[in-house]
């Protein structure tokens, strides 16, 4: 009775002790709740803030792309060459010369020009023949150069830094745009309108061009233009291309175009060079698929034989539609900046070497004569294309 009036002690306190749980229960799950709730607000807010970053760099590289597309379909630089002229490619606007100041340096700037006179000389080649390219204009450098490295191009002592000729820095810079940087740009025009020709004809050949130390963003070793970036960007918009192999045969690593395609499965690149010497871009160096070193001193044979393997190994990992052969001669015994110790019949083995590999196959082969100064140099240029013409690799007596 009592017991039915009054609630136990016990039954009380177990009323009080669920209530209380029910309390603590509900005010935990309304705790959790909100805290899920708050996590699932900011995770759903990252995640936002991420996916829109994403598609706005994905959406600027895409801008970037399509104006790199444009560039290059409103370029100039791909004439329509008459079947009468041959896939050589040559301008006197090549040639620098200006108040014998081109003489402080050890290269030999009108070594373009004296190739031709020796291949016309020979017989090789008639004047009439050459493939003259048109200049590149800011447009067409702008699909892989920055427009502040153009800018900064403005500046003689930048300009003096990429030639690596100091009292350059003293000159106006309107001077060194005229004498220095047009004929840089005639040979760049040379370069691009190459691979449209080798695509045509199977082989094409730039007496000049291989500025590889150049990227879009930063000039060096004498290159103040990309011409090998640009040439194959052309070429994969214009040309339909989508494989290129680049074998660099200059003594110095191609650190240029190493760095415009590094991560690109586009482009393979065999890089054959002297590891003791300029430019020491160990950074360029991891961009290289196939690289081989050949130290200061290294001969003929040693050199050959190694080229041979170097080829066999890259035809084995990669199927290119295009070869940019990159064919500086400061390989050359005698060359200060090379130090190798290659002879002239070695370069002329070496270029049939790597004529012989593309034709066989039938893969296009743009040529750039590259590196390699010397007062000789034009000559053994000279003469390994003689060969190229003799052994029929190349076709220089069209009518
Ligand atoms: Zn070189």
């Amino acid at each position: 009775m009592s017991c039915r009036v009054i609630p136990s002690s016990t039954d009380f306190t177990r009323n009080l002790y669920t209530a209380t749980l029910v309390c603590v229960i509900s005010f935990a799950t309304f705790q959790v709740s909100q805290s899920l709730y708050r996590h699932i607000l900011r995770n759903s807010r990252n995640r936002h803030r991420i996916m829109s970053s994403s598609s706005a760099s994905s959406s600027s590289k895409n801008d970037a792309e399509s104006l790199r597309c444009n560039r290059i379909l409103s370029s100039k630089l791909y004439l329509d060459v008459p079947t009468s002229k041959v896939p050589l490619i040559y301008s006197p606007t090549y040639d620098i010369s200006f108040l014998g100041v081109e003489k402080l340096h050890p290269f030999d700037s009108s070594k373009w020009g004296r190739i031709c006179g020796f291949l016309i000389a020979a017989r090789v080649l008639d004047k009439k023949c050459i493939v003259e390219p048109l200049e590149a204009s800011k447009n067409d450098l702008l699909v892989v150069h920055t427009e502040q490295y153009l800018n900064s191009l403005k500046n003689s002592t930048k300009v003096a830094e990429i030639i690596e000729v100091p009292p350059v820095a003293l000159f106006p810079n309107c001077l060194l745009q005229q004498k220095v940087l047009y004929p840089f740009r005639n040979q760049v025009g040379g370069t691009i309108l190459a691979a449209k020709l080798a695509k045509e004809r199977g082989w094409a050949i730039n007496v000049g061009g291989g500025f590889h130390h150049c990227s879009g963003g930063k000039g060096g070793g004498f290159c103040a233009y990309a011409d090998i970036s640009l040439c194959i960007h052309f070429a994969f918009v214009r040309l339909n291309i989508s494989r290129v192999m680049i074998i660099d045969l200059d003594a110095h690593q191609g650190n240029g175009h190493e760095m415009d395609f590094a991560r690109d499965s586009r482009v393979y690149i065999l890089d054959m060079f002297n590891p003791e010497i300029y430019p020491f871009d160990y950074e360029a160096r991891r961009y290289i698929d196939q690289k081989v070193e050949v130290v200061s001193g290294t001969t003929t044979n040693v050199y050959l034989k190694k080229l041979e393997e170097a080829l066999e190994v890259a035809i084995g990992t990669f199927d290119p539609e295009l070869i940019v052969y990159n064919a500086g001669t400061d390989i050359l015994d005698g060359d200060s900046l090379g130090r190798l110790k290659i002879s002239p019949d070695g370069i002329t083995t070496r270029d049939e070497k790597v004529f012989s590999f593309a034709r066989e196959r039938n893969i296009p082969i743009v040529m750039l004569t590259s590196g390699g100064y010397m007062k000789s140099s034009a000559r053994v240029i000279a003469d390994s294309i003689v060969n190229l013409s003799k052994k029929r690799l190349i076709d220089t007596t069209k009518p």
